[in-house]
């Protein structure tokens, strides 16, 4: 069942639509990635459900109950939603413990002891307490944004590119923290960003948002290997696409003959391969392309490659390290599963 509906949910900024016409159902205990672009309408979007800003129309339930309706909404505090931005926004004047405790009531004598069990739940030492966020690193002011956020017992967390700040080693671990502690509490989660291996990795749902407008939700892997346009296949990941004719389910490419997803189906269209569909096997017998590029990526290497009986520009593919051929090598090329016709 869905915990959070939003119906025809949109919101402008004078003449830019940040946010059009949004149909999603996020399902109870889901963690969602929504991922688009800069400037998609992402934060937008979590504002209007944390109840920050007011919609143009719409509506937005959360357990079935209707948290606003066209431009009326109940107010933030009121949502039972918890919202950690990217820079964790915490306020640089209040210790630690009053930031995680600042929901909080003042005259409850478990005050302390709250935030103590908060401290510990999201890995921060007791020690940091009494200190301001400026003495505590970037990690750790996100620890204490989610703590805080976790404060009021939120049945919603949403989470707007709240890593996206930290160095790449440290946002992987946070990441996985992040998800431990919401899967833990068993908090239906969204968390917005643009990088799509963190979508990929932290989410069981996924949204896809352009210019404001929803592209395509569903499982991570359906949106992966059957997106529904160029677009959210190039966004998810490297994308070999061709323009092809299909005869039979079988198109033709400028790599040969591919089996598609489309069995029996004749006519013209877009196909789809994820590099990893594709070995690459070095030799000149039924060779098909030629590597003109080489380039190191730790554990595969990129190749760049030109097919030999067809005009097509140049392809990138991915190979394991340990079998990668040399530039100037001829290859053949072994398809495995079908090829995703796009639309
Ligand atoms: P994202 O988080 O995906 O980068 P935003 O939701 O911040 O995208 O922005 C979506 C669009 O709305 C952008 O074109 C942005 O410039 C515009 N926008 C967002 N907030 C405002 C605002 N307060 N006033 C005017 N335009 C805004
Ligand atoms: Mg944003």
């Amino acid at each position: 069942m869905a915990l959070l509906s939003l119906a025809k949910v949109t919101k402008r900024h004078g003449d830019v639509v940040a946010v059009n016409a949004v149909d999603l159902e996020v399902p109870a205990g889901a963690r969602m990635a929504v991922i688009g672009p800069s400037g998609s309408g992402k934060t937008s979007l979590l504002r209007l459900i944390a109840g920050f800003e007011a919609m143009d129309a719409g509506s937005i339930r959360l357990g079935g109950a209707l948290l606003g309706d066209g431009q009326v909404g109940l107010p933030a505090h009121k949502r039972q939603i918890g919202y950690v931005a990217q820079e964790g926004a915490l306020f640089p004047h209040l210790s630690i413990g009053d930031n995680i405790g600042f929901g909080l009531d003042r005259a409850d004598p478990d005050r302390a002891n709250k935030i103590a069990k908060l401290m510990a739940r999201v890995g921060l030492s007791p020690s940091m307490v009494d200190r301001r966020p400026h003495q505590v690193s970037g990690g750790q002011q996100q620890r204490v944004a989610l703590a805080r956020a976790l404060a009021r017992k939120p049945r919603l967390m949403l989470l707007d590119e709240p890593f996206s700040a930290l160095d790449a080693g440290l946002r992987e671990s946070m990441r996985h923290t992040v998800s431990d502690i919401l899967g833990a509490a068993g908090i239906t989660t969204i968390l917005v960003t643009h990088d799509q291996t963190e979508a990929l990795s932290f989410a069981d749902h996924l949204a896809v948002l352009r210019d404001g407008r929803l592209v395509q939700a569903g499982l991570p892997e359906d949106l992966y290997h059957r997106p529904k346009d160029a677009f959210v296949a190039q966004f998810l990941g490297e994308a070999i696409l061709f323009d092809v004719e299909m005869v039979e389910g079988v198109a033709q490419t400028p790599l040969g003959l591919v089996v598609t997803d489309r069995p029996k189906h004749s006519g013209r269209g877009q196909l789809l391969l994820r590099p990893e569909q594709i070995t690459v096997r070095p030799g000149r017998d039924g060779a098909v392309a030629r590597v003109i590029g080489r380039s190191f990526r730790g554990p595969y290497v990129r190749l760049t490659v030109v097919p030999l009986h067809s005009a097509t520009r140049e392809i990138a593919l991915m190979v394991s390290n340990s079998t990668a051929p040399a530039v100037g090598d001829h290859v053949r090329l072994e398809f495995n599963g079908t090829a995703h016709m796009l639309g």
